[in-house]
């Protein structure tokens, strides 16, 4: 899809005008970019027109191409659509114990979210959280968030057999109140579908505590069913924001667009796995940018530029474009993955990095490895690490043992260099590392 993108603003580039027809063409095949990003067609017919309207009107800037400023004015339009409240990380707290209501169908990973966020509350902003299981329909539903409970250092609220939800919100609230607690966190159950009984039991325990914020939590997987479901909750119960779990599987991001342009709810974070850690706030230029289908390459420059030299960065950007990622490169980069919470939070950034990191992680190659990793690239000499291509086997033992390792193991970081390098080759020729550097910022 990206390739079919990137063709059609390479003819755009070679025109140096940007003229009715271009934009048409292009606009084509955004619009086909936009559904196969499981964008819903009234949503994309409409974002559609928005940017005709305003591309059409305007002049090229010289220091750009015209197929960098179309990407430029069709991500800035996503960005508008996409973006909510001023900082949507931003919990309506103050006033304890402020009641969080959790709501959703089952299996949208409330109840991970809920732990997620009560860490977050607790590490990033001190706030002593108490969450109470409301799941009634499933006891191990309530085991599993004092599971998380235990492993996160939260309070849950005791477990008592027989009652119903709305008593077991009462109970939190008289107990966050006696024990002193900022929030209080009310996972509710779910089910496969909205019904009655769901809607009801979910109103009822609204009702009760009177949360300062409802978060509906939706499978981000799911695409236009996430956005059906998100208007219903928001009909009969009323949501303050959205939280779109699992935006670290193959899901491209639409329901994002949709959900924002159809209910008009703001997304506020997003699960990125199922460890505690694994959510972030909303970022609608992540978000524009999956469904542009560039991958997460503009976050992944950030989180690059955060950690590494500005400069640093840009000399790396501009290797990996020409196809040039030598063992320096790799260890710099692995070094990098250690900051930057590891091989899964990385890879998962990157586009067609999904499968590789499937790979990785099936081979057992996890964070233990990285040190090890670098350690081998240490033990390399400066000509060995410029050029991988001299690694015969003589010099991988000499290596190896330098490393206090097993030359087997050289043997797969040598594999992981070249899978690296192919796919930033690809990258490179794509025009994608160059778009997402130029056209997105
Ligand atoms: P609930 O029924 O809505 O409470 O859903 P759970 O919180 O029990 O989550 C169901 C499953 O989804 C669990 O196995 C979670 O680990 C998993 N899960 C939740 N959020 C995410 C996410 O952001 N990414 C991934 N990959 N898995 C998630
Ligand atoms: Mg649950």
């Amino acid at each position: 899809l990206s390739e079919r993108l990137s063709g059609v603003f390479d003819k755009l580039t070679k025109q140096g005008a940007l003229t009715d027809d271009d934009v048409k063409t292009a606009l084509r095949e955004v619009r086909v970019a936009l559904l196969e990003a499981d964008v819903s067609l009234p949503v994309a017919r409409d974002f559609i027109k928005a940017v005709q309207e305003k591309a059409t009107g305007q002049s090229v800037t010289k220091s750009i191409t015209p197929g960098q400023q179309v990407v430029k004015i069709v991500h800035d339009e996503l960005k508008h659509v996409l973006t909510g409240d001023q900082d949507p990380g931003a919990l309506k707290i103050d006033n304890p114990p402020a009641p969080i209501l959790m709501v959703g169908l089952q299996g949208s990973g409330k109840t991970t979210t809920t732990a997620k966020l009560a860490k977050r509350l607790k590490e990033r902003e001190g706030k002593r959280v108490l969450m109470a299981s409301l799941d009634t329909n499933r006891p191990a539903a309530m085991e599993q968030l004092a599971i998380l409970g235990a492993q996160i250092g939260v309070d849950t609220l005791p477990i008592v057999k027989g009652e119903d939800p709305v008593q077991i919100a009462k109970r939190a609230k008289t107990q966050a109140s006696l024990g002193g607690y900022d929030v209080y966190m009310l996972d509710t159950a779910g089910r496969l579908h909205i019904d009655q009984e769901l809607i009801a039991q979910a109103a009822a325990v609204r009702d009760v505590a009177n949360p300062r914020e409802i978060l509906l939590v939706v499978d981000g997987l799911t695409g236009q069913d996430a956005v059906n479901v998100a208007q219903e909750f928001d009909d009969k119960i009323g949501v303050t924001g959205v939280v779109l779990t699992r935006m670290d599987g193959d899901g491209r991001g639409g329901a994002a667009l949709s959900m924002r342009a159809i209910t008009g709810k703001p997304i506020r974070f997003v699960g990125l796995g199922e460890k505690m850690d694994a959510i972030e706030t909303f970022e609608p230029d992540r978000i524009a940018g999956r469904i542009l289908g560039m991958g997460d390459i503009v976050a992944l420059v950030e989180k690059a530029q955060e950690t590494i030299e500005a400069e640093q960065a840009e000399r790396m950007m501009k290797r990996f474009q020409k196809g040039r990622f030598n063992m320096n490169d790799l260890k710099m980069q692995l070094e990098q993955m250690m900051k930057m919470g590891g091989m899964e939070g990385m890879m998962g950034m990157m586009p067609g990095a999904q499968k590789m990191s499937k790979q990785m992680a099936a081979s057992g190659m996890d964070d233990s490895i990285l040190k090890r990793q670098i350690a081998l690239i240490n033990s390399m000499t400066k000509k060995e690490r410029a050029n991988p291509d001299l690694l015969a086997a003589s010099r991988k033992k000499r290596i190896a043992k330098g490393a206090g390792l097993e030359v087997s193991e050289l043997n797969k970081l040598v594999k992981q260099h070249r899978q690296m390098a192919d796919m930033m080759k690809k990258m490179g020729k794509g025009g994608m590392l160059k778009q997402a550097m130029k056209g997105m910022f």
